[in-house]
């Protein structure tokens, strides 16, 4: 996924993220093109920090980066600062979404997904009364495809589904390995912590890449290794150490 940085200045009159949960859609509701500095000059016209929202893309498929994700937003009144907002670009109560806007848009929700435990994917309309992002914005069809593809990646989503193995809910033996697919081992692992009483060290990727960081799993392939034997998801973890090395 990639994301096109941009150098926007924000002002002090902004908010922290709480903690996201939850991800609003948007469209710019006019069908000129407009660079993403043109809406962060008009948001700061309206006394806002800078621009409302934390992505916005463009009918060319690109993704810019608005506010950063642990700014709280200026979209939606309620879930500023418990969700991400992305918008894009165009006026979808009139016209139409291409495709290379609406992929850029998939593969951004689920670049998310795949860092946060996201429990909601809502048009702007869908949460306060608006028209917000338009009649024809897909919105189905997104939220369609994210949940096909939905697989809980996140030290909770494991730790919910070790509780629900344990309650019974996945059988046993080749029927639970069958429910759980890929996640099976990750999920048993954390099943025979809990079972053991070990489940209270449980951490969260943020600690373990900062672990990571600090050189405390050692390097790969032993860190990988390390990390899947004690249950935790590398993949997660291990982007989080990208991003934050950048
Ligand atoms: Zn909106």
């Amino acid at each position: 996924m990639e994301i096109i940085e941009t150098n926007l200045q924000f002002n002090s009159n902004n908010s922290p993220m709480k903690k996201v949960e939850g991800i609003a859609l948007h469209h710019s509701g006019v069908s000129v093109l407009q660079s993403v500095e043109v809406i962060h000059n008009y948001h700061k016209s309206k006394g806002w920090a800078g621009i409302g929202y934390h992505y916005y893309a463009r009918k060319d498929g690109s993704v810019y980066r608005g506010r950063p994700e642990n700014m709280a937003g200026a979209h939606c009144p309620g879930v500023n600062s418990t969700s991400i907002g992305i918008c894009a670009e165009g006026n979808f109560s009139e016209e139409t979404m291409s495709d290379v806007q609406k992929q850029a848009i998939i593969e951004l929700v689920k670049d998310i997904k795949s860092r946060y435990d996201i429990k909601w994917i809502k048009g702007h309309r869908e949460i306060t009364s608006t028209s917000c992002p338009g009649d024809n914005f897909p919105l189905e069809e997104i939220k369609n495809v994210i949940a096909s593809v939905e697989t809980p990646q996140t030290t909770n989503s494991i730790e919910e589904l070790a509780q629900k193995v344990i309650a019974g809910e996945y059988g046993n033996g080749e029927e639970r390995k069958q429910k759980l697919g890929s996640l099976y081992n990750e999920v048993q692992n954390k099943v025979n912590e809990i079972l053991s009483g070990k489940s209270s060290t449980t951490k969260s990727n943020e600690e373990l890449a900062n672990e990571v960081i600090e050189g405390k799993w050692g390097n790969n392939p032993e860190r990988k290794q390390k990390l899947l034997e004690a249950g935790y998801n590398y993949d997660a973890i291990q982007k989080l150490v990208n991003q934050k090395l950048k």
